[in-house]
């Protein structure tokens, strides 16, 4: 299964780690977070390097749907509402900016990647759905974003009917393949380089060490259990994607689309195809509104002439409090940072790291600092999905005591589930997935079962 990017892109190979190094900073992870945070780390004049265990973009970020933009489902009232107007601002800010340095990066560094400028569009089937995208709009509004309420019938891209959505100007969309190879190539990145432990200030590769004033970690979900805690604070959520051919809409969409009731789809445009994507589930959670069967089903109802060019799946990890950790890792470590959380908005998430991070390094003030500190305290509203992740872990980690170990997790130790549709081990309670063979997939996990 390779994303509609991975079959058109070919990035180059990096050799690997082959002697004990030296540096100012150390980013471990190239997704498109760690390679944004590398980049933006040496434009501001310091030395930096790339750990990578598989390949360059090989993690989640080959399989995105590559959306640059700040409308992150229905966030911006609930934010309001939960953590305080200057918080909310704080984050719709630094997502605007984000999709606006995007756009800087590319005319500088003349990078082809299929970037194109477009509206993004919330919208719902239901009364009560558009009652909440009018309060979106409102909201997104008032935080300094372009955004508006359209009704349902100015709606013309999407295959059913709609009763109304939120439109958000100034957004954009590309190919994250095409866009990371351009900005790899002025970096140090090492591949095949796989981190099996920091300690202070050493990273420990399978490899050779690596000594640096500063730690960098960029690996979707951090890896270290303790400090930081990570796993207690978010759960990982995945997606699917499916390009079609002759679905019978113009090859250019006016917008990109996000349905917020359940079931409903994303839609976007790329290389003369549509890109489908919806079917999510908690990982290790599928019911049967997730997964390709879903997506599949839909795609037959909906554009029945059309023909699958290819299809992907990713996951993501999604905070309590719906706001990405970007910062110091934790207290006990002032030269540990970590990007995670990005709640599958990681293009503009990744480059909000990026800006952060690379001020916190250099020393320069950052306005968005305080949003987005993963020493935040946890507010009520995100209380909630605490208490149902540490649910799923208890009954996670009780069945994994009585389960074979080639169905247990190499993380907590948590039982697995079969995902027959990707044949894989999946863990529900944070997100790990194995090969039928026991090879890691998705992190946190690091060893093989
Ligand atoms: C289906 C789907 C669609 C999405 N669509 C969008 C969208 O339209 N717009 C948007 O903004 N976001 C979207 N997202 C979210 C976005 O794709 C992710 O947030 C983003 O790609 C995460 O990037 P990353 O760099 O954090 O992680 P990754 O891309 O997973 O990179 C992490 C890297 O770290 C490496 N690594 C891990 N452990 C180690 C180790 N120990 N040593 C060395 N290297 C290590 C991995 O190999 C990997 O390459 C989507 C997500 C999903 C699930």
């Amino acid at each position: 299964m390779k994303s509609l990017w991975s079959e058109t892109t070919q990035l180059p190979e990096r050799e690997t780690l082959v002697a004990d190094l030296r540096v100012q900073n150390v980013v471990i992870g190239a997704g498109i977070a760690g390679v944004l945070i590398a980049y933006l780390l040496q434009e501001k004049g310091q030395e930096v390097i790339v750990l990578e265990a598989k390949e360059v973009g090989s993690g989640q970020t080959k399989n995105t749907t590559a959306k640059i933009t700040s409308q992150h489902g229905l966030i911006y009232n609930d934010l309001i509402k939960n953590t305080g107007i200057e918080r909310a601002r704080g984050y719709a800010q630094a997502n605007e900016k984000a999709i606006h340095i995007y756009k800087e990066i590319i005319t500088k560094e003349g990078i082809a990647c299929h970037f194109e400028e477009l509206p993004s569009f919330l919208y719902s089937q239901k009364e009560e759905g558009m009652q909440k995208l009018k309060k979106e709009a409102k909201a997104a509004k008032a935080l300094g974003i372009d955004a508006e309420y359209i009704r349902g019938d100015k709606i013309k891209d999407l295959p059913y009917g709609v009763m109304g959505a939120v439109k958000f100007g100034g957004q954009a969309q590309f190919h994250p393949l095409e866009f990371i190879q351009e900005i790899a190539k002025k970096l140090t990145i090492y591949e095949h380089t796989n981190v099996l432990e920091v300690d202070e200030h050493f990273v420990i590769t399978d490899k050779h060490v690596v000594v640096a004033d500063n730690i960098i970690f960029a690996t979707h979900y951090p890896f270290p259990i303790v400090p930081g805690y990570y796993f207690l604070r978010q759960h990982q959520s995945r997606s699917y994607a499916i390009a079609i051919e002759g679905a019978g809409v113009p090859e250019k969409l006016d917008g990109m689309y996000y349905g917020i009731d359940r079931g409903l789809l994303s839609l976007r445009h790329a290389e003369g195809k549509l890109i489908v994507g919806g079917g999510s589930h908690r990982t290790g959670k599928k019911d049967k509104m997730g997964g390709f069967c879903y997506l599949r089903e839909q795609i037959q109802r909906y554009y029945p002439q059309a023909k699958e060019m290819a299809c992907w799946a990713a996951q993501d990890c999604m905070p309590h409090d719906r706001i990405p950790f970007i910062g110091r890792l934790s207290m006990k470590h002032d030269n540990w940072y970590v990007a995670t959380g990005f709640q599958k908005w990681g293009m503009t998430t990744a480059m909000v790291s990026a800006m952060i991070i690379s001020d916190m390094i250099v020393g320069k003030e950052n306005p968005y600092v305080h949003v987005f500190s993963p020493q935040r305290l946890l507010i009520q509203a995100g209380f909630k999905n605490f208490l149902i992740d540490a649910w799923e872990s208890m009954i996670g980690l009780c069945s994994g005591v009585f389960a074979q170990k080639e169905q247990r997790c190499t993380h907590m130790g948590c039982s697995l589930h079969w995902n027959e549709e990707e044949q894989s081990w999946d863990c529900a309670c944070h997100g790990s997935r194995f090969t039928k063979e026991g090879e890691t997939i998705d992190n946190p996990a690091q060893s093989m079962i």
